[in-house]
């Protein structure tokens, strides 16, 4: 019989509230029951997890981060990320496209219920998004979040190159995503696009939409082939939009409202890194199994008594416990308008997660030895996908380390010359 894990949050020493700890609860049994045993087929075939996907609308947990008021579980972003973290430690590749799923209902709900809209941008924005999360509660809809197009626009420095010119009754979309995670499985593509109001206006970042495009509508279409190192199960390829006729109510968020959206919650951006949180404790995991002897399809051998193994493990125990503290801080602070101190602290989080992440997995197979690399166990798996965590944009390490320098030696608006 296998024990139930331990949470990587416990609930009394972290102080969870009650939503969160049945939340984090259900994420963690999912995980270890059913997508554990799931997870080397997707990363071996590369295909998308569709089994867990059924799950997830079955346990409710599609609708995660949908308003009670409109039928959803109601998490707020802390508590969207603590769950996500228990997903991750099963399957990279689910924990990974959950958030990008999640995104288009945490972005459209909790995200803009703290934010300052217009009364007429309120009701406008409460009756579309209905319309979205009708989709994923009674439907099973999932949604990508396609926003990478191999330029500067997905690490905010340019307007996005897929345009949405406005046309009646919508928009025509046109344009090109790389890494589209959930591409070929999704029903919506929430993609990331600049609107225009005439063909020949000059993209500008202020006029970024948010728009969900219909799997399934005109001159929308998936290319290019999928064999990457890690988080294979994304089945992140190219999607193509060609005169792709989007309806108004569309819009996952009001116009122009993701840019400012973008610059005053920032936060926003560190949902990419539950899924590498709970990567960081699987690996931890690992080892102390492995070199416990009781991993199931190993021999009950312990090599727990080595003085090089146990200070290898200390090691990886304080590394996890400054992420998790560092994390953990970070999305307890996350809201609109944060301090200078706060954003630096979220960048400084999301930098160690991910990297720590690939530390941890790789201090592991080395302390565990060579057995534990073969593909019969899931060290490997976990290892491949620890390496993806940094190259995540907007806020990949190499830019985190950017902005931190910048931020902490610069006032906002000072200049060397
Ligand atoms: C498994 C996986 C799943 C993904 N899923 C999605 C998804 O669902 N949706 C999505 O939109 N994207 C997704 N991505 C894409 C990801 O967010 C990046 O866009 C992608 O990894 C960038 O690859 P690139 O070769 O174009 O990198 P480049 O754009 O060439 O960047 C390479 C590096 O250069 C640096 N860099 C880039 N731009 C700048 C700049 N302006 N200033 C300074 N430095 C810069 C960054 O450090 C970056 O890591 C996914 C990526 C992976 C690996």
């Amino acid at each position: 019989m296998t024990t139930e894990d331990t949470p990587i949050f416990d609930v009394s020493s972290w102080g969870l509230t009650e939503k969160q700890s049945q939340l984090t609860t259900l994420a963690r049994k999912l995980g270890q029951e059913k997508f554990s045993q799931r997870a080397a087929k997707y990363d071996r075939e590369a295909i998308f997890p569709t089994e867990n996907y059924k799950d997830f609308f079955d346990s409710g947990l599609s609708g995660i981060c949908i308003p009670e008021s409109s039928g959803g579980l109601g998490a707020d972003f802390k508590t969207y990320m603590l769950t996500a973290a228990e997903i991750g430690r099963y399957c990279g590749s689910t924990a990974l496209t959950f958030n990008m799923h999640v995104s288009s209902c945490l972005w459209s709900g909790y995200l803009i219920d703290n934010f300052e809209l217009t009364p007429k941008q309120r009701q406008e924005h409460n009756i579309i998004r209905e319309i979205h999360y009708r989709r994923i509660l009674k439907d099973g809809a999932i949604y990508a979040q396609p926003f990478s197009e191999g330029g500067d626009a997905a690490a905010g420095s340019k307007a996005f190159g897929t345009t949405a010119l406005k046309v009646d009754g919508g928009w025509l979309v046109n344009g090109k995503k790389i890494f589209a995670s959930l591409s070929g499985h999704a029903n919506y593509y929430g993609a990331l696009c600049t609107e225009l109001y005439k063909k020949n206006n000059t993209p500008e970042r202020a006029n970024t939409m948010y728009i969900a495009v219909p799997a399934d509508s005109a001159g929308v279409s998936v290319e290019g082939d999928w064999d990457p190192l890690g988080m294979r199960g994304t089945v992140s390829r190219n999607l193509i939009f060609k005169d792709v006729f989007v309806p108004e109510n569309a819009k996952l968020m009001p116009s122009g409202i993701y840019f400012e959206a973008a610059k005053r919650w920032p936060h926003m951006f560190m949902t990419l890194t539950p899924a590498y949180m709970g990567l960081a404790q699987a690996a931890y995991d690992f080892t102390i199994k492995y070199l416990r002897g009781e991993m199931p399809g190993t021999p009950p051998v312990k090599r727990r008594m080595y003085p090089t193994k146990q200070i290898a493990v200390a090691e990886m125990k304080i590394t996890l416990e400054q992420t998790k503290s560092l994390w953990f801080q970070a999305i307890s602070e996350a809201g609109p308008n944060p301090t200078r101190d706060s954003l630096l602290r979220a960048w400084a989080a999301q930098y160690t997660v991910m990297e720590n992440c690939n530390k941890i997995a790789q201090l592991a197979i080395r302390t565990c030895g060579g057995q534990s690399m073969l593909r019969s166990l899931h060290l490997e798996r976990i290892y491949r996908d620890s390496r993806c965590g940094s190259l995540m944009l907007p806020w990949t390490s190499e830019l985190c380390l950017d902005m931190l320098g910048k931020g902490a030696l610069y006032k906002s608006g000072e200049r060397d010359d």
